[in-house]
């Protein structure tokens, strides 16, 4: 990749990216872009890759951090040796077979099932509720798949309408409820939601406890798609070879709005969040909830810190009453079985402001972005893409698939003319 960095300030983090950095004296704003894309995340990424190989058009990527790859962003850690990402763990899965198809073309996958444990009243459980959660929790013998669904059966909530009539969740407590009923809703979901969200899950829309399965067997892999891989040389090394056309030009450390008059392309691509875009309307800015992340380096650890790649911790107090003001702790070591006399693990915080990572799904932020939606339509040449510029949180897959198709959708013309 021919990376500008338009400020050669970089945090330590980012020193040891695989990105190979030119100096390249010109001006990149000087020449004209086919297109200008706002972001050098995912779904930026992949319409750039589109564009060049498909189309032999120039593509502009106008990158705000110091490094490609957005939050799939990963690196070798120096102290450690251990390869670790920069904005939480990343876990591949998907059920789309295009998607599937199209990341083979930039990595090598090894094919990894996650699994999350969780620690609740000090006992190690799988995430998410299989057999196994409820005999640990509840010193239960279930023992088939049939009890396991009566045990559920007991435990479910079920929400009628005004005639009567049995109606879906409305919210992700009711979600929960009808899934696992009040015990294991107070136990695993209620207070980690709080402390990821700084709301309750009745406070969210159902879409936000849906992401967990619920298992009436001994299955405790977190995702149930078809295909569950981690790349082999990490995520960043992905997008090298994305961006590494000839036809892609990407400055990093350079901010769209303070750019965005000197920029000559047909078309522009946006990626960053959608309210941002339309500052200058003084509407009301959407919600975002963002994470922190303390690092742990522990010496004399040829072995691991914890059990599992992920542990979450659920409750708000542990089991001598302390508190616990973090969701989950990565070690990153587990994933694709990396060796060292050391680990590395990052504690997980969630926080408001700082870097925009979660939609937050309640009505009134669905409300305010339908405006923002509205004005987005209506902006001529220019394409919403991404989680940040839809609002929406989409998985990886998800993000690749929709940029995808916007690529499919906004060049529909220009290939029927070139046949
Ligand atoms: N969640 C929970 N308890 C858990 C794990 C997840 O209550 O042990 C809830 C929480 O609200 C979280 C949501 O389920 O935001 C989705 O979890 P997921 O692991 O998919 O979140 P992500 O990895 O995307 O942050």
């Amino acid at each position: 990749v021919t990376v500008t960095e338009m400020d050669d300030t970089k945090p330590k983090e980012a020193a040891n990216t695989t990105t190979t950095t030119t100096a390249d004296k010109e001006d990149p704003f000087s020449k004209e872009y086919d297109n200008c894309i706002v972001g050098a995340g995912l779904s930026g990424s992949v319409i750039a890759e589109n564009y060049a190989t498909k189309l032999g058009q120039t593509s502009l990527i106008i990158e705000k951090r110091n490094h490609i790859g957005g939050n799939c962003y990963d690196y070798t850690d120096t102290e450690t040796g251990i390869r670790v990402s920069l904005f939480g763990a990343h876990l591949f899965h998907t059920r789309h077979e295009r998607v599937w198809e199209y990341v083979q073309r930039f990595s090598e996958w090894v094919p990894y099932e996650h699994q999350v444990l969780g620690i609740v009243n000090g006992k190690h459980v799988p995430i998410p509720v299989t057999i196994d959660t409820v005999n640990t929790l509840f010193d239960e013998k279930i023992a088939s798949t049939e009890e396991m669904d009566e045990w559920l059966k007991k435990e479910q909530v079920t929400f009628y309408d005004e005639d009567g009539e049995e109606r879906e969740a409305e919210n992700s407590e009711e979600v929960a409820l009808m899934r696992v009923g009040q015990r294991l809703y107070d136990l695993m979901f209620k207070p980690y939601t709080f402390k990821q969200w700084a709301k309750y899950p009745a406070e969210l829309g159902p879409e936000v406890l849906s992401r967990i399965p619920v298992r009436n067997n001994h299955d405790g892999r977190y995702f149930s798609d078809p295909h569950q891989a981690l790349p082999k040389d990490g995520y960043t090394a992905i997008f090298d070879k994305m961006l590494s056309s000839p036809k892609i030009t990407v400055v990093t450390n350079t901010d769209y709005f303070e750019v965005r008059d000197k920029l000559k392309c047909k078309r522009l691509y946006y990626t960053g969040p959608v309210d941002s875009y339309f500052a200058d309307l003084g509407w009301a800015k959407l919600e975002y909830r963002s994470l922190s992340f303390e690092r742990v380096v522990k010496d004399n650890t040829p072995g691991y810190f914890q059990q599992a790649s992920v542990v979450n911790h659920p409750q708000a107090t542990d089991v001598d009453g302390k508190e616990v003001d973090f969701t989950r702790i990565v070690e990153y070591k587990h994933l694709l079985n990396q060796t060292s006399d050391k680990t590395i693990y990052f504690i997980e915080r969630s926080k408001d402001g700082g870097e925009p990572y979660y939609p937050v799904p309640n009505d009134e932020n669905k409300n305010l972005y339908k405006r923002y939606q509205e004005m987005a339509e209506k902006e001529e040449g220019v394409t919403f893409v991404g989680r940040l510029a839809n609002y929406k949180y989409f998985n990886m897959d998800d993000a690749i698939l929709n940029a995808l198709e916007l690529f499919d959708k906004d060049t529909k013309d220009i290939k029927t003319a070139t046949g």
